[in-house]
């Protein structure tokens, strides 16, 4: 792929197997192929990926049933990876791809989020082709499986029934509607645990139905050999080769912020300082809230947690003089009033953009927290991600989690899912759904105060 600065056109490519705007069937991304892309479609075609991704790990995350996550994921490709000429979409599906394994292949973890994600997707799509792609693929992959011959299928008729009836599909009789493949047993490791197909002599009798496991599988190996290599090319020459223009692109891009940016204070995001004590209470999520008790306790907090706080009371609609108000009375009780206006007062009318480059800082969001490295004596992160469990049972507790509830937040803390874990407690602290998941800490806040509102509202 060559990346072109945009002034420069962008047109159609081709791959190794013809035009790729063209072939209608699902992409294989064999080989990344040759074409010009700007640099601007570089991002926002990998970020639109990027959504529909992450839309994906929540769902799994969040326990969605199969026909949940077909609707799920038909609904975040529609929205995400459409483009404004529809005969780019084939362009945009396999340029996203590519630049998603630059910025997935560099660990162990990153490769490992991708290989799942990439192969839902995947399976999601060989599913919703008909069955002359399916075939068409399947011949592609060079998979090891042999067409099943009509004497052999009538001989096995009735073995094959039992295991279709087994797992609740309905084995057509007629040798012309039923399709099996003959395939060694260890290429469908999945089917041959799950008791899903039928075994003679080392062969599994995979029907059509089931050739979505045997393909995914492939298509997962092949993936991951592929991010290996794009690795060692990546750290051996790409990285410092592109390091003014794609390696700044590539690097910001998995932890990087999906959602809106909460620079403004939203509809019920107004908080004057005569509230904040309360609002605290009932709308801040964790991570907040233990800065807002640890200021209050200690009246000092250090830099990154002065940052983390007084950007989300920024975001929630403190003005610079409440904040500024609500700093002092805190800060002077321990350094002096002299100390806090020579030393702190400057920082807090810099997040406004009140100061030096005039910059208006954006609220951290929940990616950028988790990926925070607190030490000792800091109590900036996300407590979810960085206390410890006694800690983390303790805090929940005092925000009023049940002990159900409780167990569902550690069993997701265990599985290092902490945007979950939060969504679980905002969800047992309001009594209410909260499907798009917690994203970031002012989002959690506004939701909260919608929440009450609305609850407020409707008991007057
Ligand atoms: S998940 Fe986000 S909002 Fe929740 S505590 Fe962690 S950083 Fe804060």
């Amino acid at each position: 792929m060559q990346v072109v600065r945009s002034h420069q056109s962008h047109r159609s490519f081709s791959s190794s197997s013809g035009s790729v705007s063209a072939s209608p069937t699902l992409p294989l991304y064999r080989s990344a192929p040759e074409l010009e892309v700007r640099l601007e479609d570089f991002e926002s075609f990998a970020i639109d990926r990027l959504r529909v991704l992450k839309g994906i790990s929540d769902g799994l995350s969040r326990g969605k049933k199969p026909d949940e996550m077909e609707k799920l994921v038909n609904e975040l490709w529609k929205t995400n990876m459409r483009h404004q000429d529809s005969s780019q979409v084939p362009n945009k599906d396999i340029i996203s791809h590519f630049v998603l394994r630059l910025v997935y292949c560099r660990t162990e973890e990153l490769r490992k989020w991708f290989l799942s994600m990439e192969s839902a997707l995947f399976r999601h799509r060989f599913r919703n082709q008909t069955a002359e792609a399916q075939r068409a693929i399947m011949e592609e992959f060079d998979l090891p499986c042999k067409a099943v011959s009509n004497a052999e299928f009538e001989s096995l008729k009735e073995k094959l029934g039992q295991v279709a009836r087994s797992i609740g599909h309905n084995l057509s009789l007629s040798t012309t509607d039923a399709i099996y493949y003959k395939v060694p047993f260890e290429e469908v490791p999945e089917l041959v645990t799950g008791r899903k197909v039928f075994i003679n002599q080392g062969y599994a009798y995979v029907a059509m139905n089931q050739v979505v496991s045997l393909v995914a599988t492939i298509f997962r190996s092949l993936l991951s050999k592929a991010l290996i290599l794009t690795n060692r090319k990546w750290a051996t020459s790409i990285r410092e080769q592109e390091q003014h223009r794609l390696t700044p692109i590539v690097e910001a891009l998995c932890s990087s912020y999906l959602g809106p940016d909460f620079s403004q204070p939203k509809e019920y995001g107004e908080i004057s300082l005569k509230d904040i004590d309360q609002v605290a209470k009932s709308s801040f999520p964790l991570c907040m809230r233990h800065l807002f008790e640890k200021l209050r306790e200690d009246h000092h907090l250090k830099h990154a947690g002065r940052m983390q706080l007084g950007l989300f009371l920024k975001g929630v609609g403190l003005n610079v003089d409440d904040s500024l108000a609500f700093w002092r009375e805190e800060f002077s009780k321990k350094v002096g009033l002299e100390k806090f206006e020579k030393e702190y007062a400057y920082n807090i009318r810099h997040n406004y953009g009140k100061e030096g480059k005039k910059t208006d800082y954006t609220p951290y969001s929940c990616q950028k927290i988790i990926l925070s490295t607190p030490g000792v004596g800091d109590h900036h992160g996300c407590p979810y991600r960085h206390f410890g469990e006694e800690n983390l049972r303790a805090a929940l507790s005092r925000m009023g989690v049940n002990s159900r509830a409780m167990e569902d937040v550690m069993g997701k803390v265990r599985n290092r899912d902490y945007q979950l874990a939060c969504t679980l407690t905002f969800e047992a602290l309001h009594a209410a759904p909260c499907d798009a998941g917690i994203n970031h800490p002012n989002q959690y806040f506004s939701d909260s105060q919608r929440l009450l509102k609305a609850k407020k509202d409707s008991s007057t």
